[in-house]
């Protein structure tokens, strides 16, 4: 069998989970209606509370809860969700001691692709 008929292991699920996260924010409104933004707050409430391994969601929890306020969930527009989004991602790339995302080039990385053409 290959890999992919195996159960996922935590960094599998990340992998799958983050594609669907960050495609979640490229198709965001470019300027969302206050309707949306309760909608995709209710959703990150309820992902952070449910997301399937348990250390993980405590975490993310923990991280858009912090007492600063400076993680908290910017949902005016897809800009401001992707690049929340990706420093959400960096939290927890710092965490596992994995290498940041400049988040300058998240969009093309999930949005347009790359200017150079790669992704045609
Ligand atoms: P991933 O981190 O899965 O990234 C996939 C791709 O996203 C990368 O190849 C890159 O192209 C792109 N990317 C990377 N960083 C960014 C960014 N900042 N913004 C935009 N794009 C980016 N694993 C644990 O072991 N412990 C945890 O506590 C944990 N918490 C998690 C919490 C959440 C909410 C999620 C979704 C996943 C969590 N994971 C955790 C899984 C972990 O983040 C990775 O998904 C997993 O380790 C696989 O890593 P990877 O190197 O394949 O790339």
């Amino acid at each position: 069998p290959t890999q992919t008929d195996c159960p996922p292991d935590v960094e599998e699920l990340g992998r799958s989970t983050w594609t669907f996260l960050h495609t979640l924010t490229a198709t965001y409104p470019t300027t969302a209606s206050t309707e949306k933004q309760t909608q995709m707050r209710s959703f990150l409430g309820l992902f952070s509370n449910l997301y399937p391994c348990w250390a993980c969601a405590e975490d993310f929890r923990n991280w858009m809860a912090d007492p600063s306020g400076k993680n908290e969930p910017r949902l005016s527009s897809r800009a401001e969700f992707g690049q929340w989004m990706c420093e959400a991602h960096n939290a927890v790339n710092r965490k596992l001691g994995k290498k940041e995302f400049d988040c300058r080039f998240w969009e093309e990385r999930w949005r347009t692709g790359w200017k150079d053409g790669r992704c045609d």
